[in-house]
Formats: C-alpha cells, structure tokens, sequence
C-alpha cells in the first residue's frame, strides 16, 4: 500500500457494519443500509455498529424459537473508530483456488448489488477456539469443520490455535492488544445460559459474521464467531452432533443462510444429522468467490 493511498483508505475506513442477521438481512438490508448512511453522517465519521450475531439454531429435541431473536438484533461488535491496518492478512491475489462445485438449493445470509457478501479470498483468515467449557476432543473437532469449510469455499480459512477469548455479544472486530493489529480471528467458544440467554430457550448455538461496507469498493465480512452451548454440549448424548453442529455454523459465519430443503446442513429445521449437501457445497463454493478487499 502506498502513501498516496492514505486519503483513499481514511474515507473507507469510515464505514458501516451491515446486519448479519438471517431474516433479518433478508427483509431489509435496504433500509439498514439507508439508515446506516443516516446515522453515519449524524456520527461523523464513527461507524454505525448495527447486528453481528447471526443464527439462532433450534434441535428436534428443542423448542422452537428462531424468528424472534432472528428480528431482535443488537448493536455490538464493532464500537469506536478504530480498525487495523488495510490489508492485514491479504495478499494481492487469491490464495486458493476457487471451487467448482455441484448445483442446489443455498440461500445468503446478505447480498450486497445483488452478489452475496463474502470474506475476501485474499485474505488468511485464522480461527480460535477457546475450549474453555468445551467437550474433551472438541478443538480437533473444530479444525477439521474449518478445515473442511476452507475446501468448500476456497477461503484460507485455519485453526490458528486457542484464546481464553469469551464469547460475548457485543465482541469487538478489531482487538490490537489481543490479537495485533489485524482484524480479530474468527471465535469459537462455548458459552452457558448466564451469557447467551437464549441457551434456555431452544438454540444449541449461533453463527454468524459482521460485514463492513466500506465507502469505496464491496461490502466483505472481516471477522466473525460461533457460540456453543456448554450445557447442551456436556451431556455425551449430545456430543455426536457437534460436527454437524460447527459446519452448519460456520456456513453462517461464512453467508450461508437456511433453506427448507431437508437434504442440506442449512436447513432450517435444525439438526437433523446432515452433511454438507450438493447445495451447501454449491452455495460455499459461490461464497468463496467474492472480491478481494484490500482497503479492508
Ligand atoms: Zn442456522
């Protein structure tokens, strides 16, 4: 990056964090993003920090609860004006190759001109998971999920290693003293009913990504986290699960939305002892090529 480039970047740097949210981001991008702009301007240059959580997940065994906290949204992530440098992590070109893949049904979390929003593929895109309350086995369980979502999307996407990061909903994008001055790993942790109240009420876990529509260029996702329940997680009945679990959240975490077909790990009836199907892999493969973002 050169110097002349500064003014370029101080503008996109002044940016707008899109709704992650599943129905919620479907339904009204639009006007969050007419808000956002409102709201920007009436902060001056500070971001609007809106929704970064993503998807409320339900079980057969569970009670259904999905489209009232999917529509309840909170702002988070993302507060004040600092980001890292441009570029951390990126190279100029992709880093994988991207994926061809089979068709079927997939759905986005966000679309941004009609094309969904995406991590960069020029980006390394590393993942932590604290195994603080997690089942014994679990971090390999998680490399391999991501190790597998890295194949279907063509993202450099890699378990790093492990944090004592805990979850929290209002968790900040950019976190220098921990992390250095890129945006902060994507987070996998797991959490009781005392953090994420919705564990009492029917979900075994949240995926989702916080976007950034920067002033010039295309929207991208920059870092994102999955929340598990401890509680669920602990009893052994339910360890089986954590496989389909982890890919079905970590497809939200990269813009996978649920469809209603049954045969996919998107669909939206909850777990179901599913594999990725041919429209996962159709959606993953799309996700994985989105534009680089390098003033990001
Ligand atoms: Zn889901």
């Amino acid at each position: 990056m050169t110097a002349g480039c500064a003014p370029v970047i101080a503008a996109a740097k002044r940016a707008r964090i899109m709704d992650a949210m599943g129905d919620r981001g479907r339904a009204g991008v639009g006007t969050l993003l007419a808000v956002g702009a409102l709201v920007g301007l009436l902060l001056a240059g500070n971001w609007l920090a809106t929704a970064g959580r993503g998807l409320l997940e339900t079980g057969p065994l569970r009670g259904l609860f999905h489209s009232e906290i999917l529509r309840r949204g909170f702002t988070g992530w993302i507060a004040g004006d600092t980001m890292p440098p441009a570029g951390a992590d990126a190279q100029g070109t992709r880093i994988l190759p991207p994926v061809a893949a089979p068709s079927g049904p997939h759905a986005f979390l966000q679309k941004d001109g009609g094309r969904p929003v995406t991590y960069s593929p020029c980006r390394r895109l590393s993942v932590v998971v604290n195994p603080e309350g997690a089942p014994f086995g679990a971090v390999r369980t998680v490399r391999d999920a991501v190790a597998r979502i890295s194949t279907a999307t063509g993202l450099s996407l890699e378990v790093s290693g492990t944090t004592d990061e805990n979850y929290r909903e209002k968790r900040k994008a950019y976190q220098p003293n921990r992390y250095g001055e890129r945006w902060a790993p994507i987070l996998v942790a797991w959490a009781g009913s005392g953090r994420v109240p919705e564990f009492d009420h029917g979900a075994v876990g949240f995926g989702g990504s916080v976007a950034i529509d920067p002033a010039v260029g295309a929207s991208s996702y920059v870092t994102g986290a999955v929340v598990l329940d401890r509680d669920w997680f602990a009893d052994p009945a339910n360890q089986p699960y954590l496989t389909e679990v982890l890919l079905h959240e970590l497809g939200h975490v990269v813009g996978l939305d649920h469809v209603t077909d049954d045969e996919q790990i998107m669909w939206e009836g909850g777990l179901h002892g599913a594999d990725l199907g041919p429209g996962d892999l159709a959606g993953l493969a799309r996700l994985g090529k989105g534009p680089c973002t390098p003033d990001l």
